[in-house]
């Protein structure tokens, strides 16, 4: 059996990573989110356990003292981890699993899991990302304007990445996203043992 494929996707704030995961992952039930933990307030409608585990900065500070993380990051003034327990565990049993993180935590990962396929999502332009980071509606106008800028800033990241989707229109964004997929899984490299056995 193949080991599961471990997907990682990031990009900027706005790009529309999220709405891109939600849909793959209504799509291609085999595909597990991992569910990461957050020192940062949950929004209207988040749900603990689901979107997040939202703990406090104690808790969060002695999850990384019990080295609970595969990777931690603080992004805007919040700390965030994709906790290590179950990932090694479904990748072994076969399972893919998704993580959607931040470029530093993304980087992180890309040194413990070479294999990974790390995926990109891009606006298609930088004006239509402005609108996306207004129009979501939760943010002060102070954060809006910090979540742009640092969003400029990352998108240099972009070529450390294996892919780039462009987010243009969202159900096309999820095709390209299931089809790196299918290719990821056809590579020789990850199908030795199965072909060593024909
Ligand atoms: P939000 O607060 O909008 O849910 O997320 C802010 C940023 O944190 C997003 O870029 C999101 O992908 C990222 N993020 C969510 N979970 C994790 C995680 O476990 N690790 C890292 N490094 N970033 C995360």
């Amino acid at each position: 059996m193949s080991k599961g494929l471990l997907i990682v996707v990031s990009g900027p704030s706005g790009a529309g990573k999220g709405t891109i995961c939600k849909k793959l992952l209504k799509k291609n039930k085999d595909i597990q989110l991992s569910i990461s933990a957050t020192t940062r307030s949950p929004r209207t409608g988040e749900v603990d356990g689901v979107n997040y585990y939202f703990e406090d900065k104690e808790k969060f500070k002695a999850m990384i003292g019990n080295n609970e993380f595969l990777e931690y990051a603080e992004v805007y003034g919040n700390y965030y981890g994709t906790p290590r327990k179950n990932i090694e565990e479904k990748l072994e049993k076969g399972i893919d699993v998704l993580l959607e993180i931040d470029i530093q935590g993304a980087l992180n990962v890309k040194n413990i899991y070479s294999d990974g396929v790390f995926i990109f999502v891009l606006p298609p332009s930088m004006e239509e990302l402005k609108k996306r980071i207004i129009g979501r509606g939760t943010e002060t106008q102070e954060a809006i304007k910090k979540r742009f800028n640092s969003a400029y800033k990352e998108l240099d990241y972009a070529f450390k990445y294996d892919y780039g989707v462009i987010n243009d229109e969202v159900d096309e964004a999820v095709k390209k996203v299931e089809a790196i997929i299918i290719a990821e899984k056809c590579k020789v490299s990850r199908k030795v043992d199965i072909i060593k056995q024909l």
